[in-house]
């Protein structure tokens, strides 16, 4: 059995995506969600497919409510706020609505918003804050995905006493140590899962990147990790020489890639509006039908703004198709979960 969620990161627009939109070196100027006009079709896209149960795919949304949101918007849950109508109608389809805040700080001294990760005082109002306005709009949430998918040992502590059950951030293999960003961040996607087992585990609280090891405590929230695999050598060498290429050239190259910085990760993460997620699914796929009798897990991950990128609807239709055509094939029986659903299943 194959058991499939898909996460939905509900951000504001950003640049890079062959729409307008706000640099990160803007204070105060009112963002905008017109990559939120893409959920309907998202929505329509998902239901051309079915499950063994003859269920359309489902789709978890994370949604921001986080400091940024207050200053800008003066409402921390905003997005939440603002679209309810459409959070009610994919809730009552059978979608769950998350939690996906992101620590964007303004600096007064850079003039600009850049990822917090140090100081503990602002990242604690920041989640609490946040977290509060949620529940006032839903009051209950129980998936969290965090903004760049960043944890460190206070936050993943945090989400655990603030009651979340299930937390979606990690991806396994993979680690950033944070960058400028040329939309006008002086830092921001600093992450670290480098040694994150695939499987589904309780944060040890002495690193919330793995298990507990003997005599360590660990957390009640059960971390459920993205799914990643490991990225072809050629690739891989591709991406090398993409960085020795001249900026001029290499703009033009990286328009429409995954390749945002400097950084060679040698894992990809599983995106469904992506065309690399075939390989990705069939092995996945290929993974639960070599073990019938367990519990196979797939998750993945994308932005409602990714569906402006050229073909995006079609790359996902498609990518859908995939997995019911290929669990049909390959007479491995494929479900479509959201996060709380595989959560309750794993912890039952
Ligand atoms: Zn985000």
């Amino acid at each position: 059995m194959l058991k499939v969620v898909i996460c939905c990161d509900v951000d504001h627009d950003i640049l890079g995506y062959n729409i307008a939109a706000t640099r990160f070196d803007v204070y105060k100027e009112k963002l905008g969600w017109k990559s939120i006009e893409n959920i309907s079709r998202i929505n329509e896209t998902c239901n051309l497919v079915q499950d063994y149960k003859s269920n359309s795919a489902k789709v978890t949304w994370f949604v921001r409510s986080d400091e940024q949101l207050k200053i800008i918007f003066d409402d921390y849950a905003y997005p939440l706020r603002s679209f309810s109508n459409l959070w009610k109608k994919l809730e009552q389809q059978g979608d769950e609505i998350a939690w996906h805040p992101h620590l964007w700080r303004w600096s007064k001294k850079n003039q600009c918003w850049y990822q917090e990760i140090s100081d503990s005082e602002w990242i604690n109002r920041c989640l609490e804050s946040g977290y509060r306005e949620f529940i006032k709009i839903t009051q209950n949430v129980s998936s969290v995905r965090m903004g760049w998918g960043f944890h460190n040992n206070f936050t993943m502590k945090k989400m655990n006493d603030l009651g979340l059950k299930v937390d979606l951030s990690a991806t396994p293999g993979l680690e950033r140590s944070g960058s400028p960003d040329e939309r006008g961040s002086h830092f921001l996607n600093s992450y670290d899962w480098s040694l994150t087992p695939e499987q589904p585990y309780h944060p040890s609280q002495q690193d919330y990147r793995r298990p507990s090891e003997k005599n360590e405590r660990s957390l009640e929230i059960l971390v459920i990790p993205v799914t990643t695999a490991p990225k072809k050598r050629t690739k891989i060498l591709t991406e090398k020489a993409l960085r020795l290429t001249p900026l001029r050239l290499r703009k033009n190259w990286l328009k429409n890639t995954d390749i945002k910085s400097k950084h060679i990760q040698h894992s990809y993460i599983a995106n469904i509006t992506d065309t690399h997620f075939r390989h990705i699914a069939e092995q996945k796929l290929k993974q639960a039908q070599q073990n019938p009798g367990s519990l196979t897990k797939f998750v993945t991950v994308f932005h409602p703004i990714e569906l402006f990128k050229p073909k995006g609807f079609c790359i996902l239709k498609n990518n859908l198709e995939t997995l019911t055509e290929l669990s049909k094939k390959l007479m491995v029986p494929l479900e479509f979960s959201t996060a709380t659903q595989l959560k309750n299943e794993i912890c039952s």
